[in-house]
């Protein structure tokens, strides 16, 4: 699914065959997760194919990767020209590109003294695919931003969204919203959260969550287009009052949500601002026109 005889990666300055791409099995990041990566799509426009906020993602790498001790050797603008070739030489387009800095061998416990930078890319469908989900409340919280640094992109997090999105399933949910250990509403594995309500959207502040970049595409055309918008703490018992929501994220772009832990929000999805940045959303990656909201 991810590749094919014909695909193409990038290991430290060399052009392989996927199927060649080999590392060894003695590095941090396989054993203790200390590694750092993004999620990042391409588009195709008709301006040809878009990164989208390209060089937004490998500046949030390099953030990931200081705040590691992982030796970052590229720069986001030469990882953003490594991306635009890596299309090209799989021949792709709308695509997902993952690049992941991952430590050479070191079985203890102190930062690599060098590290390795892949990337590959893949055709990917909407993380969560195209119809509303229903969310499940986790008992799993995100953790604590004095135990580890929330708004680095490190794999090792990623075990709190595996746990907790696998417990949501589990109970029948199409995903989790997970909380922040002061009993807020955080995120999701994988996606940031907005609430509608009395048409104003709410927004977990930065602190407990990973700052997505779509977060911020999201609060700029808000801005934009006359939405208001409140970054606050959400308690959990407000969003039942709540009139909808949706998650954002690279791959999750603009998801609807609609219920949470059974309760279905109250607004239809397709007559919500949710589904108005939804459009807007896909229009701005596609480098088109934003449409006026009509609500
Ligand atoms: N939160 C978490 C935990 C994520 O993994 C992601 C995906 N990177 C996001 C939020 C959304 O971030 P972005 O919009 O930058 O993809």
């Amino acid at each position: 699914m991810y590749y094919n005889a014909d695909s193409i990666v990038f290991l430290d300055g060399q052009w392989i065959p996927a199927a060649k791409a080999e590392t060894s099995l003695y590095g941090q990041t396989l054993h203790y997760g200390n590694g750092v990566f993004e999620g990042i799509r391409a588009y195709k426009t008709t301006q040809g194919t878009h990164v989208f906020k390209a060089e937004e993602h490998y500046r949030r790498m390099a953030y990931s990767a200081g705040r590691m001790h992982l030796p970052m050797p590229y720069t986001p603008e030469e990882l953003t020209e490594i991306s635009y070739t890596l299309l090209g030489k799989n021949g792709l387009s709308d695509a997902y590109i993952r690049p992941l800095l991952f430590g050479a061998p070191n079985m203890s416990l102190t930062p690599p003294s060098k590290t390795h930078l892949f990337m590959c890319a893949w055709t990917w469908g909407k993380l969560l695919g195209e119809k509303p989900v229903r969310l499940g409340i986790s008992s799993i919280r995100r953790p604590h931003p004095e135990s580890c640094f929330v708004d680095a992109k490190v794999c090792g997090h990623y075990t709190n969204s595996i746990i907790a999105g696998t417990d949501a399933r589990s109970r029948g949910y199409d995903d989790a919203l997970l909380l922040d250990t002061g009993g807020y509403v955080a995120e999701g594995p994988g996606a940031n959260f907005f609430m509608e309500k009395d048409q104003v959207l709410y927004t977990p502040p930065t602190g407990h969550i990973l700052p997505g970049i779509t977060r911020s595409t999201i609060l700029k055309l808000c801005r934009e287009h006359g939405i208001t918008v409140r970054e606050k703490n959400i308690h959990p018992l407000e969003l039942r009052e709540a009139d909808g929501a949706f998650f954002t994220g690279t791959a999750a772009e603009v998801t609807g949500i609609e219920s949470i832990d059974g309760n279905v929000f109250r607004r239809p999805w397709t007559n919500s601002l949710g589904e108005a940045l939804q459009k807007m959303y896909k229009a701005k990656v596609l480098l088109q026109d934003v449409p006026e909201l009509y609500l």
